[in-house]
């Protein structure tokens, strides 16, 4: 690095206390966002949050209406021929029940261990309060900052980001920038340093099998009908072939093939399958033949019913032939598949694979697309520098198994590529009880930020 960051550091220690405490009084607020009755504290949230970028010198502060919980957008523009960056988190968290498992109460936020413990410690208040105060160390320590912010913060993230794509594609003008990044990830087992560059994309869907208007005596008609439940058992069994790759033809058509760099970085990560069969309380792990067990969920689709449903089940014998049965089905996709063309080839085959004497259907509830951040593009590159440097080791180039709605919406909409920067640590039980982050991640992040900022003065992108 050319620049010294002592005046940056020597602003975190100076404020620690006044740092801390403003970090438990965000997440005293318990801004439950799937919750109705808690729309008033969501709506505090927004407003703690706007206030605070208000207060350090952002501009153009806004608590924007969505037709759901607000967006807050907040940005800083002076730092001219520098790139700008438009940074993502969300100030929602998710709901805390089952209470009795949590040992501390999850809205009273208590530092032990290192951790400060409360519901949204780690995801995502963290990086909310860290983009707070990494912008306002620049600020207040050197009156400016240097690159251009444009902070987008979300209020939905935890009940489905619904209102998020429509208020993005109406501000479409006013987002633009060099790329997007989004602080709502953490570091890899082992509390290892990592930038997550890929998370996969889905498509749910429903299939439908129907034969008769209602339930049939199987005495009656036993033998001379065809039976839903065992046309849609018969039509999942042919989903997959034994060895564990999907069969629906041309499903693999536009997968993008692992390099041999892609497969090194899967490699070079350590994991313990023991391990993960011992926490998880699995019977073993088993997946297609040819990949690892991070190539599997980082890098291949999946297919898998999620729920199959028909006919009696309660005590006792009920001697009929269902009229309808089901099956839920979802896929997680990654590079260069599309929800739709993989809806529609499952949707050929299963109407290939149909037993005769049924209708049947295959219905699309829901549909996200996947994400992937070249490893060698410049924002990455710096992100993983600074890491190094704060942190005292190269990260790991992850791909994760799971989504986050708001990458593929900043790449559809703004035509942005997306960095993902952030600082929990794997053991931080997030969506569970006992949520926490610990301190030491926490600052390391800040002091990352920090440096990220200046250092993506100096690239080119
Ligand atoms: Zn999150």
């Amino acid at each position: 690095m050319t620049s010294s960051f002592a005046d940056l550091d020597a602003f975190f220690d100076r404020t620690a206390d006044e740092r801390l405490a403003d970090y438990l009084e965000l997440l005293r607020l318990p801004s439950i966002g799937a919750q109705t009755e808690h729309e008033g504290d969501v709506r505090a949230t927004a407003e703690f949050v706007a206030d605070h970028f208000k207060r350090i010198g952002f501009e153009h502060v806004e608590v924007a209406p969505t037709g759901g919980h607000p967006i807050v957008y907040a940005d800083w523009l002076h730092a001219e021929g520098a790139p700008t960056v438009l940074v993502y988190a969300h100030y929602d968290v998710q709901p805390v029940d089952p209470l009795d498992l949590w040992t501390r109460p999850p809205f009273d936020p208590v530092v032990e261990s290192g951790r400060v413990w409360a519901r949204g410690a780690a995801d995502d208040k963290s990086h909310v309060h860290a983009h707070i105060w990494a912008a306002r160390a620049w600020l207040e320590t050197r009156g400016k900052l240097p690159v251009n912010l444009k902070i987008v913060m979300e209020g939905e993230e935890e009940s489905g980001s619904e209102h998020l794509d429509a208020w993005i594609a109406a501000n479409r003008d006013r987002l633009q920038a060099n790329f997007a990044l989004i602080s709502d990830t953490g570091f890899y087992e082992g509390n290892k340093p990592a930038i997550t560059v890929g998370l996969r994309g889905l498509i749910y869907m429903q299939i439908d099998v129907t034969a008769s208007k209602v339930d049939l005596h199987s005495g009656s008609f036993g033998g001379n009908v065809q039976n839903p439940a065992n046309a849609v058992a018969s039509i999942v069994a042919k989903l997959k072939n034994d060895d564990g790759s999907i069969a629906v033809p041309h499903f693999y058509d536009e997968w993008r093939a692992l390099t041999p760099r892609d497969r090194e970085e899967f490699a070079r990560m350590p994991l313990d399958e023991n391990s993960v069969i011992h926490e998880h309380g699995l019977h073993s792990v088993w997946g297609e033949p040819g990949f690892s067990f991070l190539e599997r969920r980082g890098a291949r689709p999946t297919l898998d019913v999620n729920g199959i449903w028909g006919g009696y089940q309660g005590e006792g014998s009920k001697t009929i032939i269902p009229a309808h049965a089901h099956a839920k089905v979802s896929c997680r996709l990654v590079a260069d598949m599309d929800p739709d063309k993989t809806l529609q080839r499952v949707r050929d085959y299963v109407a290939s694979i149909a037993p005769p004497g049924v209708d049947v259907s295959v219905v699309k509830i829901n549909d996200g697309m996947w994400s992937l951040t070249p490893t060698d593009h410049p924002a990455t590159q710096a992100a993983a520098a600074c890491i190094e440097e704060v942190f005292g080791e190269r990260p790991y180039y992850l791909r994760e198994g799971g989504s986050i709605p708001a990458a593929a919406t900043f790449t559809r909409e703004l035509g942005l590529p997306v960095v993902l920067l952030g600082f929990i640590q794997p053991d931080d039980q997030a969506h569970a009880p006992n949520e926490s982050m610990r301190l030491d991640n926490l600052h390391g992040g800040l002091r990352t930020l920090v440096r990220y900022w200046q250092k993506l003065a100096e690239t080119a992108l």
